[in-house]
């Protein structure tokens, strides 16, 4: 049997009968009940009492001492790289394999991302690469790393949880420390998931989710900034509502800022759903599990697991095959979707977008073979009885 049937044959055997979606929502608790109050009450829109109640929810769940919602995880992550420091014409360090939100946030900022390589173990941050590519490149000037070819302050290194998978993030935290870059974590596919029993997101100056429907809890649309330091959460917040003064009546702004609050429907939703995230972490465990043990027997192809010390929220289940052969990859995407099993590849590599082709880039052979060699499989969580 050709690798793809039997790739299909496993996905029948533990996600039952297609159509089998790539990702679903998951229904199951008090979102009609507090969507329902949140309109009897008529405050539906950017004043309510979900936002705070989400926004302390979230804060106690991943331990992060402060948490501001947004209207969606690519303006977080906008704004927590304003924060950082980000200015035009700085270089911001992030993996080239990510999802496009990563890169467009650094150009918001008129910054230029640098693209990174990531590694295999845990499909993140190759740390020790960028390490040597780092001592090589760049130069501590007056506390700041420095891009010796381009001249470029080097501000902020962001790192993304690929899938829910930590990243190497005792590498990660030891490379910002070491180069003086500022560390912001794209956390936004890894609500649920934890590094040394810390919940990621929390181990930056900053850190962002995503609440967009297709991760593992969602608000429709929403994203949260993360951060343990209070002046920057003040901050935060007052950049997101337009920088109003607060006042009984008056309308003054002390500064051009956003309108990026989260709507208090949105935020009612994600309380609903964030009662269930233990839940929904346990199913997708499950569902790694019962996929692992099938896939064990096929060779060519290995189901990715947790790296040592993490645990992950197996959002998304991934699939990586052993030879980068695009053919053989879109063969296997070809015929799964064809027979109703919606799989997707990784991203194409944003160095590969015509948009972002000018941008520095390191060596990312990593980065490259992993992107012929990634799939998503079905990775809801009503897979496995939550619903
Ligand atoms: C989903 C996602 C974001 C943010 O997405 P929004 O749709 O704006 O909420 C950012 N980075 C990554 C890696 C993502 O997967």
């Amino acid at each position: 049997m050709s690798l793809s049937d039997q790739i299909i044959e496993v996905m029948k055997s533990v996600a039952g009968p297609a159509p089998v979606p790539l990702h679903g929502p998951t229904f199951s608790g008090n979102e009609w009940k507090y969507v329902k109050d949140c309109i009897d009450s008529t405050f539906v829109s950017s004043v309510g009492k979900y936002v705070e109640k989400f926004e302390s929810d979230i804060a106690e769940y991943t331990g992060s001492k402060y948490a501001i919602s947004v209207v969606n995880g690519t303006a977080a992550l906008h704004i927590a790289l304003i924060l950082a420091g980000v200015e035009e014409n700085d270089e911001v360090l992030i993996p080239a394999l990510t999802f496009v939100a990563t890169a467009n946030s650094v150009m918001y900022c008129k910054a230029l991302p640098h693209f990174i390589d990531n590694e295999e173990f845990s499909l993140g941050l190759d740390t020790k690469k960028l390490r040597d590519y780092l001592e090589k490149e760049t130069k501590q000037v007056q506390g700041k790393c420095v891009n010796k070819s381009t001249g470029r302050i080097i501000r902020a290194l962001v790192p993304m949880h690929t899938y829910g998978h930590p990243s190497d993030l005792e590498g990660i935290i030891a490379v910002a420390n070491e180069f003086n870059i500022a560390l912001v974590e794209d956390a936004a596919e890894a609500l649920g998931s934890h590094y040394r029993n810390q919940h990621v997101g929390t181990f930056g100056i900053m850190g962002i989710l995503s609440f967009n429907g297709n991760k593992i809890i969602t608000t429709g649309g929403g994203g949260m900034i993360l951060t343990n330091d209070h002046s920057l959460a003040i901050r935060a917040k007052h950049l997101t509502t337009t920088a109003k003064m607060p006042h009984p009546w008056e309308y003054r702004h002390d500064e051009v800022a956003y309108n990026y609050r989260l709507p208090n429907l949105n935020a009612a939703l994600g309380c609903a759903q964030l009662e269930k995230i233990e839940e929904l972490v346990e199913a997708k465990r499950e569902l790694h599990n019962r996929y692992s043990s099938e896939f064990s027997k096929l060779e060519g192809v290995r189901l990715y697991s947790e790296a040592t010390g993490c645990r992950s929220n197996y959002w998304l289940q991934t699939l990586v095959l052993d030879e980068p052969d695009k053919d053989i990859r879109d063969q296997i995407l070809n015929s799964t979707n064809s027979k109703g099993y919606m799989t997707r590849p990784s991203w194409k590599l944003l160095n590969q977008l015509e948009q972002f082709s000018k941008m520095p880039t390191m060596d990312i052979s990593t980065s490259e073979s992993l992107s012929r060699r990634i799939i998503n499989i079905p990775s809801s969580s009503n897979l496995v009885g939550v619903r």
